[in-house]
């Protein structure tokens, strides 16, 4: 059976607000992406093709993934993921049908952005050889017939995700293909504040803790980095507030507190 088949297909819950920092990134967006899905009539007036793809290019875990969803969930548009080596490997020898459907099924779900991830694993210059350059090379010429035939009328919108253009066959690159390259970078001090701010909009913040300091102390550090960093705390602050539960419980059992006295005690330690 395919993994293909089972890639899901549907509008993602990433809004703007979830992602720091990208804000010329976003706008550059929403105009390719937004405007010829709710304004196909004047691009139509004007003669104008509407750009087929983009290519997002950069570090691991700095918000490609993130980016590409939320400018679905922008435009209400469906979502279809697919990773360069799933396509490879899903039918043995098949990987051209793959692609096939995988259009087709993008097609129908118009309008929608068809998000592949780990580019460079499938799209290496053709006929540079290395592993399953065979194979390679008959998927990525599907691709690019495939970009090439979507026409103007099904709002389809394709984005390549890659950690290395350089090795990209540049055919993928060529006008009225993935013609726009868009690098998204390691965030620099500001974003790291919004990163911060992002992943911390729900929980409470320490007292001493600003968003300028954890932005000083992370240079260097991805999205994804920051992430974590933001989710391990969360847990120790989940960890102490049952310690610091069960404790009260204790001391009121023992006789060492009342009850009003514990539950007047701050919630964590
Ligand atoms: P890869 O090249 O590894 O596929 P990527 O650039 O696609 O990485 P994402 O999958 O978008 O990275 O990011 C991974 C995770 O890191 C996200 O789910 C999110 O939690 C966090 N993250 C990364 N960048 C940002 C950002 N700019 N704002 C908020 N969170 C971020």
């Amino acid at each position: 059976p395919s993994t293909l088949r089972e890639n899901k297909v549907e509008v993602p819950d990433v809004k703007w607000e979830d992602i720091g920092g990208l804000e010329d990134t976003k706008r550059d967006l929403q105009e390719m992406v937004r405007y010829p899905i709710e304004h196909r009539g004047l691009f139509e007036k004007f003669g104008m093709e509407a750009s087929r793809g983009v290519l997002f290019y950069g570090p691991p875990g700095c918000g490609k993934t993130l980016m590409a969803k939320a400018i679905a969930n922008e435009c209400g548009a469906n979502f279809i993921s697919v990773k360069g080596p799933e396509l490879l490997n899903a039918y043995f020898g098949g990987s051209e049908a793959n692609v096939r459907d995988l259009f087709d099924k993008a097609r129908s779900a118009s309008p929608c952005i068809l998000f592949f991830d780990e580019m460079d694993s499938i799209a290496r210059a053709r006929g540079s050889g290395g592993g399953s350059s065979d194979t390679s090379d008959r998927v990525i010429n599907q691709i690019l017939s495939e970009i090439d035939g979507i026409g103007s009328g099904k709002t389809l919108f394709i984005i390549g995700a890659t950690n290395r253009p350089d090795i990209l066959d540049p055919g993928i690159m060529r006008p009225g293909r993935l013609d726009q390259l868009i690098y998204i970078p390691l965030p620099d001090y500001e974003s790291r504040v919004s990163i911060f701010k992002a992943n911390l909009r729900k929980s409470p913040v320490a007292e001493d803790i600003t968003f300028d300091l954890l932005a000083e102390v992370t240079e260097g550090f991805s999205g994804a980095d920051i992430t974590e960093i933001c989710q391990r705390a969360a847990k120790n602050a989940i960890r102490e507030s049952i310690t610091a539960e069960i404790e009260r419980q204790r001391s009121v059992e023992a006789g060492e507190l009342t009850q009003e006295e514990a539950d007047a005690l701050p919630d964590s330690v």
